[in-house]
């Protein structure tokens, strides 16, 4: 599952790629969007707004410099989901994931090329519209409207609510993956499925979020390593294996969803194993 902080590098890899740039073709490989063809169009920026991505395009011939015009603008809407990536390439350059799960190919004139393979949310909308498709998200733990006390305030309107559900709760606050999730709360000697009312330091919680997904945004990663000592993580994917703090026997469970019916938005389904230390993070 993406965490915030891949999906801004994607943003960021393929803003540096494409922004600026007239597209000289467009595949769509969706049933809904097959048809649209975006040839002409210049991309105007790409960005993430916690896990979701946004490429943002002007029609042929309007001007792409003049600021906060959203008029006739579209905007390529997108989620990872768990499986999802988007990738780069330079002209010619072969794809590196099968050719069946591109859903969306975007060229540049130049030949450059942006493709999403396996997205778990895929459509077009006019910009102006962006709101329907990400105006449900708390602040972004890397976006401008980051707000730590808005995100805290999120938190607490449910307190019977497990902590480890509430972080991953992208209305609360929204960046926040699986490993995240595993990794703050044994950093803040919590265990995950302690109720939000009943942590003892919430701000530090979601300081300590804020500090990783900062810390990991511009470094590049291929494993999920590099919370814990030796690049490993502290407890997620460490079951049955020793505690780097105290050697107790880090243990492997599942968090129930004590309220159905939320998370309906596709891709934000509520990943539910969590990993902890019994002895660090004792349940209160
Ligand atoms: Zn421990």
């Amino acid at each position: 599952m993406p965490e915030g902080d891949n999906v801004y590098q994607a943003a960021t890899a393929m803003h540096a790629a494409l922004a600026g740039k007239r597209l000289a073709a467009s595949d769509f490989r969706v049933p809904s969007f097959a048809t649209l063809d975006l040839a002409g169009w210049t991309v105007i920026e790409v960005l993430s707004r916690g896990k979701h991505l946004l490429h943002r395009l002007a029609p042929p011939g309007s001007g792409a410099q003049q600021e906060h015009d959203d008029a006739g603008r579209l905007s390529i809407h997108s989620h990872l989901s768990m499986e999802g990536s988007w990738q780069v390439y330079a002209a010619g350059q072969r794809w590196r994931k099968p050719g069946h799960t591109a859903r969306v190919a975007l060229t540049a004139e130049d030949g450059t090329s942006a493709v999403g393979f396996s997205l778990g949310v895929l459509e077009v909308i006019p910009t102006a519209q962006e709101g329907s498709a990400v105006g449900h998200l708390g602040p972004d733990l890397l976006g401008p409207d980051w707000d730590a006390a808005r995100a805290e305030a999120n938190v607490r309107r449910q307190p019977e609510r497990a902590v480890g559900l509430a972080l991953l709760d992208q209305r609360n606050l929204a960046g926040i993956g699986n490993i995240y999730r595993c990794e703050v709360c044994f950093l803040g000697r919590v265990h995950p499925a302690t109720p939000v009312g009943r942590v003892p330091d919430l701000p530090g919680i979601i300081a300590t979020a804020k500090r990783l997904l900062e810390a990991n945004k511009s470094r590049p990663r291929n494993t999920v390593g590099g919370f814990g000592p030796r690049n490993s993580t502290w407890v997620y994917g460490r079951a049955g294996q020793p505690c780097l703090r105290c050697r107790t026997r880090i243990e492997h469970s599942t968090l129930a969803e004590p309220t159905p019916g939320t998370g309906t938005h596709i891709g934000e389904t509520r990943e539910r194993d969590i990993w902890f230390c019994p002895s660090c993070q004792p349940l209160r």
